[in-house]
Order: C-alpha cells, then structure tokens, then sequence
C-alpha cells in the first residue's frame, strides 16, 4: 500500500510527487503515456518564473528527475478505474491493482479533435496535434496551424523557423492566446493569419496536399495548399473514469476550488484536469504543491 497515489506524472503530478515524499510519504506515480504531460509539445517556455528559456521536453525530464531522485516511484500504466474503500483507495490500472491511504488525479487533457472529415484517415499523413514532434517533417513546405489559443500561437511560431509558409487559421478575429506571441507572429513575414475562418475540409488522396477554408463572414472558399495542418484547438480534461468519486462540470473538469479537494474525502485534483481559470506550467505546478500537501493534511489526520 502506497500513501499517495499520483494519476499523472505532468507538470501538476510530478510537482505533487515531490511535495509529497518531502512530506516523507510514500508515493506511486501512474503515467499513461510518457511524463511530463502536453509541455513536452511546448518548443521554448519563456513564462516558468526565473528560466527565461527552456524547452518543454528538457522541463519534463528535469521534473521527473527531481521527483525520482526524492523517491518517488514512477510507471508508465494507464489507470482504468478508482474505488472508494473509505481510508482504503483502490486504483486500478491496465497492468495491476494498487491500495493508497489518499489518491491525486492530474491526468491533464487530450487532444481535441477539430471535427473535420477524413480529420483520422488524414492524422499521420500530413495532419498533426503536435508541432514539435512533427514540424521537421515539414521544412521548407508550407503548412498550416488551427486555432487561436497559446498553443496555436506558440506552434505557428515554432513551424515559422522551419517551414516555408505558415498560415494561422482562426475562427475569430482576435486570438485567445496571449498578446505578445500575437505580436511577434504578425511580424513574421512567412506567416499569413487567415481569421474569421474555419477548416471545412482536407484534400489529398493518400497524404494531405491541402485544405479549404471557408470565410465565415462572407461564405467565400479558399484552398490553400499545405502539406501539414496542425491541429491546435484545445483540449479534453481526461476525468471520464472517476467520474463515480468527483464531480465533473458541463465541459467535463472535475470540479474542484483552490485546495484541490473533490466531493470524496481523500481523494485530490490537481492541474489542467480542474475547473479553475488559468491553465498554465506555473498553475499546474502550483496545484500539484497544494494536493499534495492537503493529501499529507488528509492522511495525518
Ligand atoms: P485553448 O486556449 O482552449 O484554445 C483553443 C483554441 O481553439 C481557441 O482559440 C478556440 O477558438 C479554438 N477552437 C476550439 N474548437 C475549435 C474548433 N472546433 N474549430 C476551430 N477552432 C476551435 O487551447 P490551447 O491553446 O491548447 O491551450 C490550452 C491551455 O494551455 C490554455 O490555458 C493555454 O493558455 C495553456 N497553454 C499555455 C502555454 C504557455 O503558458 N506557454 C502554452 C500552450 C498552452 P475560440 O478562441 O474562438 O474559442
């Protein structure tokens, strides 16, 4: 039996593991896929307080490190299920059963999906969500990003150094994402906003060879011809299969105030999975220290 079991080795989990083994506690981390969660898809952070400059990925691996070099246990197992025995926590994944005194979810966000048809056959054949893994793939040719948050102003940004050309679809005419990387990618002279415009379908046989996008003020189409679109829209909170032990809002956060608490005693939420106003590094790191340390409350009690 563990004293805390950690859903999710990202930003808010990995900090939470940290906490906790300072806390002298022992500590499961359960990852599905790798750790540190979407930052590694971040090519330079330039806002995590005193690192003026650090990729993603080098963040992710210094994180880990940390927090394995506290003590804490890492495995790559996807958690399928959690069951409230009272002071006994059951969490179940693909691979085995563990017992913990209290239970952290930091599970993140997926990928949302931008709707489109042929959006799957196409994925891996020119469409991507992530440009950091696959802008090199694309050097010298023109692509195209999606969206209009961070991530889609950060990722056109990124594909301006490699590619040709970038167009950055919107659907709006004023971007979600943060002024100042609006700024610099309206200064680029190989990157084209295409705004108040949506994604209406992909073209190519095998491979992508292009997008349409239709104006929505004037309903006018346009083809632009890409070899890559990277798809930037957002995330889904990824709390479906807790949904018995903590409550889940319309959009599908657990619902949850600043000390990470969910309606069932022991068990924590902690970053970009919670119901809060600002997801970011800094504030998933910041929920990760405050479920751990309402966790290590919790079990002293
Ligand atoms: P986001 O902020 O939710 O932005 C999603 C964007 O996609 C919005 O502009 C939205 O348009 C658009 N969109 C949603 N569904 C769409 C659809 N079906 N078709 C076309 N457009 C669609 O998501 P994000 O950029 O992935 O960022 C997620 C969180 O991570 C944010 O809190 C962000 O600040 C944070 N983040 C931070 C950093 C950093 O700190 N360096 C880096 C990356 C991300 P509307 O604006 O019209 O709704």
């Amino acid at each position: 039996m563990y004293d805390i079991v950690i859903v999710g080795a990202g930003p808010a989990g990995l900090t939470a593991a940290i906490y906790a083994r300072r806390a002298a506690k022992s500590v499961l981390v359960l990852e599905a896929k790798a750790w540190g969660g979407q930052i590694i898809n971040t090519p330079d952070i330039e806002n995590y307080p005193v690192v003026a400059h650090v990729s993603g990925a080098d963040f992710a691996n210094r994180l880990y490190e940390q927090a394995l070099g506290l003590g804490a246990e890492v495995k790559l197992e996807k958690v399928i299920g959690l069951e409230d025995r009272g002071t006994v926590k059951l969490v179940r994944s693909t691979a085995a059963e563990y017992e913990a005194g209290a239970v952290i979810l930091a599970t993140g966000s997926e990928n949302r999906k931008l709707g489109v048809d042929r959006e799957q056959e196409l994925t891996g054949k020119g469409v991507s969500y992530c440009a950091t893994c696959d802008g090199n793939f694309f050097r010298r040719r023109d692509v195209a990003v999606v969206g209009g948050g961070n991530t889609a102003l950060e990722d056109a940004l990124y594909l301006s150094e490699l590619a040709n050309k970038v167009y950055l679809i919107h659907r709006r005419d004023s971007f979600r994402g943060e002024e100042a990387s609006a700024a610099r990618l309206k200064e680029k002279q190989n990157v084209e906003l295409v705004l108040n415009s949506t994604v209406t379908a992909l073209l190519g046989d095998k491979r992508l060879t292009g997008v349409e996008v239709t104006d929505k003020l004037s309903g006018e189409k346009r083809v632009l011809e890409v070899k890559g679109l990277f798809v930037a829209v957002g995330r889904i909170p990824e709390n479906e299969n807790f949904r018995a032990l903590v409550q889940l809002d319309g959009s599908g956060y657990a619902v949850a105030g600043e000390d990470c608490h969910t309606r069932t005693p022991g068990v924590f939420v902690a970053g970009d999975n919670r119901t809060k106003e600002l997801r970011q590094l800094v504030t998933a790191a910041a929920d990760g220290a405050m479920a751990a340390t309402e966790a290590v409350k919790y079990l002293n009690a």
